[in-house]
């Protein structure tokens, strides 16, 4: 067996540890006689399955009595017209755009009500997050909806902005389970899970539960409802049972590795190995102003479009691969999950190294 680092921005590396795992109960769950792929959703079982992801979920995030976790479907893209749908009151909802996925979900959301623009970082091709310190926000928003993570550009929030009372609202797919989070500071903080969770096919919402009512847009769907899924602890319908499985043993994975404030100190320390060698490098740079870096996903350039695609390409034949950066942004990226180990780091400087010397 012969394992590549895998740098992709998602689906992405998972830990080694769960793969195996899941290998090995592949046939017969625990004594059940079949995969988990094969089991009914209703079956006592496969309830303690999402009973104990749930839970883990809970332990792990430290999230209060008063917010709903729900596993639902669609992707992060779902809830860019789920958060409207559901929360849009007033209609009328505050969005400062970052990059692609805040553009996508503002964009989404004015189909439904009047979406703000409340702050942009277009002007500089999303490389820096705005200044959210004192921001110019109307009274009567429903909400203010961020992107914390940027996954394209490799810009992460450092503050959460001063919403003036107003509910806050967070992507947070690409940096899930990063570091801690004090959930009581949002109202809904959701993700994909296929970055730093698990398989693609599950979005993870956790919610407060005042925020939950029937009173949502005329025609919302009946899935597309949070209180749907709400009252039927996520069982509704059937659920991505398989990717929920695989998430909770990545929450248990993360519990044996110490938590969140561990995981954050390992990702610091992944992530000062890659950027303290771009910053003194000749060949290679960062495109993110370094306050507000990213842990999980670090662009870079060499400048010149060729040589970035030689880089590309000598990098996947040493097994360093899903190096290429966004179309839309060029040159590479490396996302760093909490699965990549710090030695996957190390070795990719080290080869960066060598690059460079040969083609400075
Ligand atoms: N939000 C962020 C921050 C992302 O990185 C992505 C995908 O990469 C999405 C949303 C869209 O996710 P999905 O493909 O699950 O709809």
């Amino acid at each position: 067996m012969s394992r590549v680092y895998n740098f992709s921005a998602g689906p992405a590396v998972l830990p080694e540890e769960v793969l195996k795992e899941a290998a090995d109960e592949m046939l017969d769950y625990k004594g059940s006689g079949m995969s988990v792929m094969e089991m009914s959703h209703r079956s006592k079982v496969y309830d303690n399955i999402i009973k104990e992801a749930e839970q883990d979920l809970r332990d792990l995030m430290n999230i209060p009595d008063n917010y709903k976790v729900l596993f639902l479907q669609g992707g992060a893209s779902q809830q860019f017209a789920m958060i409207p749908m559901n929360l849009m009151k007033n209609k009328k909802a505050g969005y400062i755009v970052t990059g692609q996925w805040a553009k996508k979900a503002y964009q989404e959301a004015s189909i439904y009500g009047e979406a703000v623009k409340l702050a942009s970082s277009e002007d500089k091709t999303f490389s820096y997050i705005p200044d959210c310190s004192d921001l110019d926000i109307p009274d009567d928003l429903d909400y203010v909806y961020i992107c914390e993570n940027n996954t394209i550009y490799g810009t992460k929030y450092k503050k959460l902005p001063n919403t003036k009372g107003h509910t806050l609202v967070a992507d947070v797919s690409s940096c899930f389970l990063s570091e801690p989070v004090d959930v009581t500071k949002y109202g809904v903080i959701y993700g994909g899970v296929q970055k730093n969770v698990g398989p693609a096919g599950v979005v993870i919402v956790i919610i407060r539960e005042d925020l939950i009512t029937e009173d949502t847009l005329p025609g919302t769907p009946t899935m597309l409802k949070y209180k749907t899924h709400a009252d039927a602890d996520s069982l509704y319908n059937t659920p991505p049972c398989y990717g929920i499985y695989i998430c909770g043993k990545v929450f248990k994975w993360l519990k044996k590795m110490g938590g969140l404030s561990v995981m954050k100190e390992r990702n610091e320390e992944k992530a000062k190995i890659l950027y303290d060698f771009l910053d003194q490098s000749k060949l290679f740079k960062g495109t993110v102003v370094p306050e507000d870096r990213s842990l999980m996903n670090v662009p870079f350039v060499t400048g010149d479009a060729d040589l970035d695609a030689k880089f590309v390409k000598e990098a996947t034949e040493a097994g360093f691969v899903n190096l290429k950066g966004h179309r839309t942004v060029g040159g590479m990226r490396a996302s760093i999950y909490n699965a990549m180990p710090k030695e996957g780091v190390e070795k990719l400087v080290e080869f960066m190294k060598k690059f460079e010397e040969e083609n400075a």
